[in-house]
């Protein structure tokens, strides 16, 4: 493939991740998409080609953030496309050090997602519990909220709240949708899987994750040992958005209700979100995926993971590796929930 269409694709794909300016030290996307399509010397842009060749080559040595690995960034340096400091911390590397990555963090409180009520043992935020032996990330919210008193917390069960969200006019999406698709799998799981939004085959079947990228979802869940049935699947939104275009704020503000009163009725012991837009609702954050993965924040007390979307990696089969990572992590804070429960 020509360099340039490889960057090309590279590019828009880590922007398909939440990113906007990390990936090549103080270039936006933007930018370096406007150079490969020729609005600035040729030099520079092969150059920038070149580096990100290698990069896509060599990825690890992106996110590790070793200067001595990071050929890509001399090779900018020397094509003028990039400067030699570090970009300042409040435009962290991958890798690197950043606010999200903390050792000892302070509690984060969500302006719009309301609270949850399901305290757990030894669970309290930023304290140290059975998932001590993990980088922390983001901690959303107290174990010991009190019941949030929403329109829903008279939903009581599962099924009730299957049974509200076909009825539900809280957004305009209900009118586009063939089917409502609320979730499906088991009310008692220790694991809860969350992505963004229903997409055709979800619209058409009133199911999460079906198609493609839920036998990929299935396959996912196999390599940890775990069957479809064992957990629970759901989405932010209940309605598919048209087009599968992004939500809405205000969509995600009326329907993220539903989820957390079925985060609250289920209890798990580990969420696992797919995709950069579930992550950074549950985490109340603009933080890219990279920046997220391989953390274990905290939802109200439970252990949260991120990790790609299964439709992402269909996209792109090079993301399959850094799942498998994610999901192992997620297994190991599901196994060490249970030896101390
Ligand atoms: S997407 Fe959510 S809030 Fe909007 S109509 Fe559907 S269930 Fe209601």
């Amino acid at each position: 493939m020509d360099p340039r269409e490889q960057l090309r694709t590279y590019l828009e794909q880590r922007r398909e991740t939440g990113e906007t300016e990390l990936v090549l030290d103080k270039l936006s996307i933007d930018e370096v998409l406007r150079i490969i399509a020729g609005e600035a010397s040729s030099a520079r842009g092969s150059a920038v080609a070149a580096a990100a060749a290698a990069e896509i080559e060599h990825p690890s040595s992106v996110r590790s953030g070793d200067p001595g690995t990071g050929d890509w960034r001399s090779t900018l340096r020397d094509a003028g496309a990039a400067p030699a400091a570090k970009p300042p911390a409040a435009e962290p590397l991958p890798g690197e050090q950043t606010p999200v990555a903390s050792t000892d963090p302070a509690p984060v409180k969500p302006p719009s997602i309301p609270r949850l009520a399901f305290p757990q043992p030894g669970h309290e935020a930023g304290g140290p519990d059975e998932a001590s032996e993990f980088k922390t990330g983001i901690v959303v919210g107290a174990a010991d909220s009190e019941l949030f008193r929403s329109p829903f917390s008279h939903l009581d069960s599962l099924q009730a709240i299957a049974e509200t969200v076909r009825s539900c006019t809280r957004c305009p999406l209900y009118a586009t949708a063939t089917n409502a698709v609320p979730g499906e799998g088991d009310p008692n799981a220790d694991l809860v899987c969350v992505g963004e939004a229903p997409g055709a085959s979800e619209d058409e079947t009133g199911r999460p994750f079906v198609g493609e990228s839920g036998k990929l979802l299935t396959k996912i869940l196999e390599a940890i040992k775990l069957s479809r049935e064992e957990v629970f699947i759901c989405n932010v939104l209940k309605h598919r958005p048209p087009g599968n275009r992004n939500p809405l704020p205000g969509e995600v503000e009326a329907c993220s209700p539903y989820l957390i009163r079925q985060l609250e009725i289920v209890r798990p012991k580990v969420i696992v979100t797919f995709g950069t837009f579930a992550a950074q609702t549950l985490l109340n954050t603009k933080s890219s995926l990279s920046q997220l993965r391989g953390l274990v924040h905290r939802y109200y007390g439970t252990p949260l993971i991120v990790t790609y979307h299964p439709a992402a990696l269909l996209r792109n089969p090079a993301w399959k590796r850094p799942t498998w990572n994610d999901v192992q992590l997620a297994r190991r804070v599901l196994d060490s929930a249970r030896q101390g429960s």
